[in-house]
């Protein structure tokens, strides 16, 4: 299957002083296939959400190709060409309180992106937002209301509704419901993977509760320290995960069941996150890796097939460990 993102060596460097640099993308390389959803998971500062900035262009990359049906994406956002690829690639943000203009109405937000499709008129984008409104749980009165009116919920859903207006074949949903309350969570989350089928997008989904993204998720990409470090199902990588970083953030995912997670043992990623400026060679878990070994120091290990696979396979199990090579 041919896919419809594929990422070839993206690299996003954010220079911060005389021979400084941040490796908040380093290296990355992976297809994402149509109609399927992808889910990005990692700890804070592992570089998720600035992988899915640069993948829409959000931040020029420093080096590497993304390509988007088969058209490689120009380096500069402000392009014509950009802006010609840009209704097909959107983005739901995490933060549904910041994201929505205050001064706005929810009617000016949404239609926002169709008042440069010059052959609507006013009507047409008026039955439009209303379409879409519905289509997230909410209704044409709304149309009129200001975001601050709105429960946090409610102001994700606006925000899927501004996105998917422009009818995007991909999204990319950076952290949607992690300011979101327990309880609505689960809502949101549903409400992706319905609109996902309905329409037939594809998606990445970055989060960090890994029960969620591996509820919504066909596939599972796990990041560290600006590279990925596993790839399967989200079945495999949840059930039967490979690299020792996945397996220790797995084991500190916290159970649903109240009574299970009162009874298991605590387990705990030990030390801290390394700094992410100039990184040095060598594999960049190795000071927190419970199985390190002399050579994971100085080697650096590349994200490589575990078992032999068919090469047209859209689902190789992926991971970067000298454990496996
Ligand atoms: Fe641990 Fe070495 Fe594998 Fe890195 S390469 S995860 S240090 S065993």
């Amino acid at each position: 299957m041919k896919p419809l993102v594929e990422i070839s060596n993206l690299v996003k460097y954010f220079d911060i002083g005389p021979r400084q640099r941040v490796h908040a993308v380093d290296d990355v390389s992976f297809n994402i296939y149509l109609q399927e959803i992808v889910g990005l998971v990692g700890e804070s500062g592992s570089g998720k959400s600035t992988l899915g900035k640069t993948l829409l262009g959000l931040h020029n990359k420093t080096s590497g190709s993304v390509a988007f049906a088969g058209q490689t994406l120009p380096q500069r956002y402000a392009s014509a060409d950009f802006r010609a690829l840009a209704p097909k690639m959107q983005m739901i943000f995490q933060d549904p309180y910041s994201s929505l203009n205050p001064r706005m109405t929810v009617g000016e937000i949404v239609g926002e992106g169709l008042r440069l499709q010059p052959n609507l008129s006013p009507n047409q984008v008026q039955q439009q937002v209303v379409h879409w409104l519905e289509l997230v749980g909410l209704s044409a009165d709304h149309r009129s209301r200001y975001p601050h009116e709105f429960s946090g919920g409610q102001r994700q859903r606006i925000g899927i509704a501004r996105a998917l207006i422009l009818k995007p074949e991909f999204v990319v949903c950076d952290e949607p419901i992690s300011a979101l309350d327990v309880s609505v969570q689960a809502q949101v989350v549903n409400l992706l993977g319905e609109l996902t089928k309905e329409l037939g997008l594809t998606l990445l989904f970055i989060a960090h509760d890994l029960s969620m993204v591996r509820y919504i998720s066909d596939r599972m990409a796990v990041m560290y320290l600006g590279g990925l470090v596993e790839v399967g199902t989200s079945a495999e990588v949840f059930f039967d995960p490979k690299h020792p970083y996945t397996e220790t953030l797995i084991a500190s995912n916290p159970e649903a069941d109240p009574v299970h997670e009162r009874q298991r043992p605590s387990t705990t990623i030990q030390g801290e996150i390394p700094s992410p400026v100039n990184v040095q060679p060598g594999c960049r878990f190795a000071n927190r890796c419970p199985r390190a070994m002399p050579h994971c120091a100085s080697e650096t290990p590349t994200l490589q097939p575990i078992v032999p696979v068919d090469p047209t396979s859209t689902t190789q199990r992926l991971v970067a460990c000298h454990l496996y090579t």
